[in-house]
């Protein structure tokens, strides 16, 4: 599939979220940035979408605060979720995570607004919470909205599934040399060289069975989508 048409894809998949999103009861507002911090992890069709759509006022800043975010802490995932759902699904046991406590803030992150919200990525969109994270410490989220979060994330992987995931900060610097960029687009980025892990395709959806029947009209949207 060619990069035009999975960047229509990733909008549709953003879109059907984001109204997902809108029917639940949260506590997130403008300015909460409690859970922007440097776990962020995305894939790099989104990183992709998130340098080639900037705007040329913002274009500077970005790069800029990312370049210099080298030596940030942050979150590098081992695995990704298709790789999960697949070990899980053959009975072996995942590798461990590191966990993702006492992490800086996003180096994006600028007077507690986002820079790049229209174009944020999935593991942006989807970190929400049903209290004020600030006031407890910790999101709370519902055990079907987990479910939904990891089928997005599950599908958004399978439509890079010969591109990598990462931290943002590892996939927007990648995503921001035009060399990379070309060889994403040709299938032949390597991932480990620019610190990322490769995706892969989607084999199993994790859903818990007593979830299933109430998904079924959020996966018949993703069924409908067209390019
Ligand atoms: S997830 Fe928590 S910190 Fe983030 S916007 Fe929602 S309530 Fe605020
Ligand atoms: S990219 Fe934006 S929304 Fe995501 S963590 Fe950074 S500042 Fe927050």
């Amino acid at each position: 599939m060619d990069i035009t048409s999975k960047l229509k894809i990733l909008d549709q998949i953003y879109s059907i979220y984001d109204n997902f999103v809108d029917s639940l009861d949260l506590a997130c507002k403008k300015y909460c940035d409690h859970c922007c911090t440097s776990g962020v992890t995305l894939t790099t069709l989104e990183g992709y979408k998130i340098i080639d759509r900037l705007t040329s006022d913002t274009n500077t800043d970005v790069i800029q605060n990312i370049q210099s975010a080298s030596q940030i802490k942050r979150l590098r995932p081992q695995i990704t979720t298709n790789r999960l759902a697949q070990l899980c699904a053959q009975g072996v046991d995942p590798p461990e995570e590191a966990d993702n406590l006492d992490l800086p803030a996003c180096p994006l992150l600028s007077d507690h607004k986002c820079p790049i919200f229209e174009l944020r990525p999935y593991g942006c969109r989807c970190l929400v919470s049903r209290h004020n994270c600030a006031e407890k410490g910790y999101a709370e989220i519902d055990d079907f909205v987990l479910s939904v979060n990891t089928v997005f994330l599950q599908t958004i992987e399978h439509i890079d599934a010969d591109g990598c995931s990462g931290n943002l900060v590892d996939i927007l610097q990648a995503m921001s040399v035009d060399k990379n960029r070309k060889a994403y687009c040709s299938s032949a980025l390597h991932c480990s060289a620019n610190k990322l892990i490769p995706n892969q395709p989607l084999e199993v959806l994790m859903i818990p069975p007593e979830h299933r029947t109430k998904m079924e009209p959020v996966l018949q949207e993703l069924r409908e989508i067209k390019v």
